[in-house]
């Protein structure tokens, strides 16, 4: 029989019958898999609670030729504090789904792991504004998945100096002097800038530890919004709710 153990979370989950679910888990040991999770929808069943959507958990997985089987699950974390917000609730929706949408099965990634539980454990924890945490782990991501873009000197000629654009195509800031009609160009302030470096650069355990106002929140957003399409040619549902419907209450 080939088992094994790994620690993971659950990004997806499709029923299948009367009682069982097929979840997706994002692992530590193996990336992205699919798993089924038999008579997990019985109440009674050993693996309900730990089946659900956002659960971290230790999962035994018994690997069958073609399909996983879950054993069983010892439940590490459960988020249980973001289903209790509609709104952090469809901010992590969204975080799932961006991550189930960027990565490929069986493609380990560590520091990916990493950065969603610290993402949402922020989210379900602090009051930091949804917008900003979504901005930062989006550029983050992005980072991790082989997209870091350059922001400590200007993508085109390596200045330091005089950095007031973000270009999307070249994947980096730009200085005034390279700076010409551009399509992908966009405004980025000196707090802007200082807020990306330290978004793309700082240490996991710190990065969301600050605020931005409106004016730098929004210039980071249109940024990050523009550099997640023009890489990830996918649509996210999650994504569409949120600027449709949540932008104006927050
Ligand atoms: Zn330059």
């Amino acid at each position: 029989m080939r088992q094994f153990k790994t620690k993971g979370i659950i990004l997806r989950e499709v029923y299948v019958g009367e009682s069982d679910k097929i979840l997706k888990i994002f692992t530590k040991l193996k990336g992205k898999i699919s798993v089924s999770a038999k008579g997990s929808r019985k109440n009674k069943s050993p693996l309900a609670a730990g089946s659900q959507l956002f659960s971290y958990s230790d999962f035994l997985i018994y690997s069958g030729r073609n399909y996983n089987i879950i054993q069983q699950i010892d439940i590490i974390k459960t988020f249980h504090g973001i289903g209790k917000d509609i709104i952090k609730l469809t901010y992590a929706s969204y975080f799932l789904e961006l991550l189930d949408g960027v990565t490929e099965e069986e493609e380990t990634n560590e520091e990916l792991l990493l950065l969603i539980l610290k993402t949402l454990s922020v989210l379900e924890k602090s009051n930091r504004n949804p917008r900003l945490i979504s901005v930062i782990y989006e550029l983050r991501l992005m980072s991790l998945i082989g997209y870091m873009p350059q922001v400590l000197e200007c993508v085109n000629c390596g200045s330091k100096e005089k950095i007031h654009h973000f270009n999307i195509k070249m994947g980096g800031v730009l200085c005034d002097d390279c700076m010409h009609e551009d399509y992908y160009a966009y405004k980025l302030s000196q707090s802007g800038w200082y807020t990306l470096k330290y978004i793309i650069h700082s240490d996991l355990s710190k990065l969301f530890s600050f605020d931005l106002d409106e004016f730098i929140l929004k210039e980071l957003e249109i940024i990050s919004e523009k550099y997640l399409s023009y890489h990830i040619e996918k649509d996210f549902q999650t994504l569409e709710f949120i600027k449709t419907n949540l932008m104006d209450l927050q």
